[in-house]
């Protein structure tokens, strides 16, 4: 992808983004420095520390995607989730430790 295509894709995951409505986001009491955190180039928010509820899984992105992780602001993207997962099997540890250690 280019510079110019990832600028597009993520100008559309920004107008379909539902984050700014659930209660995670709301909680913060404030708006976040961006939205649209399952976006690569994005990544999970550096003000968002509480889970309240996420949902992501009534965003059209999510489908498109096909995801099957929630939470991106606090647990960050997609891959990094699933690599999360596979690691904290592996090692035998919780998938919210693995996250937390490699912030
Ligand atoms: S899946 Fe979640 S983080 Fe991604 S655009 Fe939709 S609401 Fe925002
Ligand atoms: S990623 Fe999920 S929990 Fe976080 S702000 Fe978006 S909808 Fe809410």
């Amino acid at each position: 992808m280019t510079p110019k295509q990832i600028a597009e894709r993520l100008k559309m995951v920004e107008s379909a983004c539902i984050c700014k409505g659930c209660p995670t986001y709301k909680n913060l009491e404030r708006e976040d420095d961006y939205i649209s955190y399952c976006f690569p180039t994005r990544g999970a928010s550096k003000n968002i520390t509480e889970e309240k509820g996420c949902t992501c899984g009534i965003c059209p992105i999510y489908g498109q995607m096909k995801f099957m992780n929630t939470y991106y602001c606090t647990r960050g993207i997609e891959m990094k989730q699933k690599e999360a997962i596979a690691e904290a099997a592996w090692n035998g540890h919780s998938v919210w430790d693995h996250l937390r250690r490699r912030r």
